[in-house]
């Protein structure tokens, strides 16, 4: 379960990643989109980390919200509404527990994108873990096996649905980024 400071250390792990990763991310991007997300995603995470740092914060809600409101704000293109309003819908449980975090999360990215299970979108992560973590068995292994899993996948959402069935071999770049976003939360919030 989440605190105030796990909710901001999984925050600091999280943008290490995105960090770390930011060109194999963009990479991703490049034949069945533009190739920005790792760039989109590293430019979020910066307003993240400055909306975060030093400040005081009074509930893991409000941490959240913060989140969301940098995200909407400095992310371009369809991932930071997307990821802004999953973190806006966890704020809204006023919980820290992961089984009530990540539905949120999802319904929020559901109500946003309007994406369903098998379209190769970020939902293709977030869906399985959701499910797997009310069951109490969400697992690393489960969210890299999700994400493996887009790249056979033909996408009918987002940009990379216009490159039609030449998205088909590629891993779709949201869902390595949801992958990432959730095996950090899974670390931190055990
Ligand atoms: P853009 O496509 O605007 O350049 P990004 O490259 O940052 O934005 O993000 C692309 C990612 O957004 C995709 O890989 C996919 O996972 C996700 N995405 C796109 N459209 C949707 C949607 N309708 N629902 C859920 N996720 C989506
Ligand atoms: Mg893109
Ligand atoms: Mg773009």
């Amino acid at each position: 379960t989440l605190d105030v400071e796990k909710t901001i250390k999984w925050m600091d792990d999280f943008n290490a990643e995105i960090q770390a990763q930011k060109g194999y991310l963009s990479e991703l991007d490049t034949p069945i989109g533009d190739g920005d997300h790792g760039n989109n995603m590293a430019r979020g995470m910066e307003a993240v980390h400055e909306a975060l740092d030093g400040k005081e914060f009074n509930s893991v809600s409000d941490v959240l919200k913060t989140i969301a409101m940098s995200l909407i704000s400095k992310v371009g293109g369809a991932a930071g509404p997307l990821y802004g309003t999953a973190f806006l819908e966890m704020s809204k449980t006023n919980s820290g527990d992961i089984k009530d975090l990540i539905p949120a999360g999802l319904a929020g990215i559901e109500r946003r994108g309007n994406a369903t299970e098998g379209e190769k979108t970020m939902v293709d992560v977030w869906k399985p873990a959701a499910e797997a973590v009310s069951a109490g068995k969400l697992t690393s292994k489960l969210i890299d096996e999700s994400v493996e899993k887009t790249r056979d996948m033909q996408a009918t959402k987002g940009r990379a649905s216009y490159v039609g069935e030449r998205s088909i071999g590629h891993i779709d770049p949201g869902s390595m980024s949801s992958g990432y976003l959730l095996k950090t939360l899974l670390k931190v919030g055990e």
